[in-house]
């Protein structure tokens, strides 16, 4: 059988209801409460909407950067060809 609860792992113990992760969290939560969710929403969400915003971040100042050094070189593409190879890595950088 396997665990009512996360539906992954097989069901352990005399009643066959939870695996053993899930019977570890059911007693932590028994032994600290509300204590338990609160830890999970600080630790597990927030960080993780905190990485992705500088994640974010951090890909915007790369593109920033990135425009910024292609600009300082506009000068160097004084061919047609390379004014269109200028415009194709400019193009590529704002997809990102
Ligand atoms: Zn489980």
């Amino acid at each position: 059988m396997v665990c009512s609860y996360c539906q992954i792992k097989p069901a352990e113990g005399y009643l066959k209801w939870y695996c053993s992760d899930c019977s570890k969290l059911k007693r932590l939560i028994n032994l600290h409460g509300s204590r338990v969710y609160e830890i999970l929403d600080n630790v597990l969400l927030r960080s993780e909407d905190k990485q992705r915003n500088k994640e974010l971040l951090e890909i915007k100042k790369e593109v920033k950067d990135q425009e910024q050094k292609l600009s300082d070189s506009d000068h160097l593409y004084d061919t047609k060809e390379k004014k269109e190879m200028l415009k194709e890595l400019k193009d590529k950088l704002k997809k990102k």
